[in-house]
């Protein structure tokens, strides 16, 4: 069987000598010395000033809207091309989601089609790096300055990706990170915020640890969403094989598009200019093919491949978003069409050549 990605694991005497000391000391989690290390890691890694890790994505974009203390019922412009998640973190905030239509070269949100939603309850702009395809960061900076709303990134695809060798995690006033076990780079479950606002440091802390600043102070109405010590060793160890990792999967890629690249009624998003890919997922659109996605989807899980139908459904198309005002698929056309015609095939590093084959075999055939 092979799935949409598989989880890398680095070797298990690494992921042994990495936890040993916590046999010495007895902490797991709290703050502790991996934990630590890890930030420092990672700032170093995306050369941006802050970050702070989470025990999942998720939580720590919900704290990321927390921090910035956004007006609740207060509007969010956003994309619905993307994972639950993002969308559940702005309702979750007391927020209400605004869904913007993509951009049909890269399914990026589309900075025009923000600008046109911008009421006087905008608070703030939630773009997503789908796929790792970096958004047009010039344009929503831009439209940030000009109409005085926060700019919050859902990176949690962008792990790696840098534009002219700035990394995805400078962008905004903060970004995500998702360290799932199914992302480029994992801490099993994980996750982290990048910003450089220094005064941000010590309140998203404190969010995550239940808002308590001290022993005898308790200042916000916090969370629990601080990553363990067994989570971070997992870091520590997968950061040295992560560039490894992204040069695999980009033998991968350029494998399927050997094969896939160039036929009709297949839509594979190409390269984007100045930016650093980390071959993230591998989307095919199957547009004007003779098998329409559905088709695929089943002769591929005949065969024991599962491909995921990423992102379909939309989420302002979905059950609990039904009774939003503004959801509706048919809001976002563009974003409907791509959803409805899309499979992200299978993706990892150790993916044999044999396999991509034969899951093209299956595609073409
Ligand atoms: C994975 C993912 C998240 C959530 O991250 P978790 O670490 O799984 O909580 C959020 N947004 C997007 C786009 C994702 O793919």
């Amino acid at each position: 069987m092979i799935n949409v990605t598989r989880a890398f694991l680095p070797d298990y005497e690494e992921f042994c000598r990495e936890i040993r000391d916590m046999w010495d000391s007895h902490w797991l989690t709290n703050m502790g010395e991996k934990h630590q290390a890890l930030e420092r890691a990672l700032e170093a890694f995306f050369r941006v000033p802050h970050v702070t890790l989470f025990t999942n994505g998720h939580l720590a974009l919900e704290t990321a809207l927390q921090a910035l203390n956004l007006p609740r019922g207060g509007e969010v412009i956003t994309t619905p091309f993307t994972f639950v998640s993002t969308t559940h973190a702005i309702v979750r905030n007391g927020l209400v989601p605004v869904f913007g239509d993509i951009k049909p070269e890269d399914y990026t949100l589309d900075p025009e089609k923000v600008r046109a939603l911008i009421t006087d309850k905008t608070v703030a702009i939630l773009p997503v790096h789908v796929y790792g395809r970096l958004c047009d960061v010039e344009a929503f900076e831009a439209l940030a300055r000009e109409y005085n709303l926060k700019l919050i990134y859902d990176a949690a695809h962008a792990f790696g990706v840098e534009k002219e060798g700035v990394s995805s995690a400078s962008f905004g006033d903060i970004s995500m990170f998702s360290f799932h076990a199914t992302k480029v780079y994992h801490t099993i479950e994980g996750g982290a915020l990048s910003f450089r606002e220094d005064s941000l440091v010590q309140l998203v802390n404190d969010l995550k640890n239940f808002g308590i600043r001290n022993a005898e102070e308790v200042a916000y109405v916090g969370g629990n969403a601080k990553m363990s010590e067994f989570q971070a060793a997992m870091g520590l160890c997968n950061l040295r094989h992560v560039r490894e990792q992204i040069a695999a999967r980009g033998r991968v890629v350029e494998h399927y598009n050997s094969r896939l690249g160039n036929r009709s009624g297949l839509v594979i998003p190409g390269p984007q200019p100045g930016i650093t890919p980390n071959y993230a997922y591998y989307p095919v659109v199957f547009d004007g093919f003779k098998k329409d996605r559905n088709q695929v989807f089943s002769e591929l899980k005949d065969q024991g491949i599962i491909p995921r139908k990423y992102f379909y459904p939309l989420t302002n198309g979905i059950s609990c978003y039904r009774d939003l005002p503004s959801a509706g698929e048919e809001k976002t056309p563009l974003a409907a069409h791509v959803a409805q015609r899309v499979l992200c095939l299978p993706l990892y590093g150790e993916l044999a050549p044999q396999d991509v084959d034969r899951i093209c075999d299956t595609v073409l055939a």
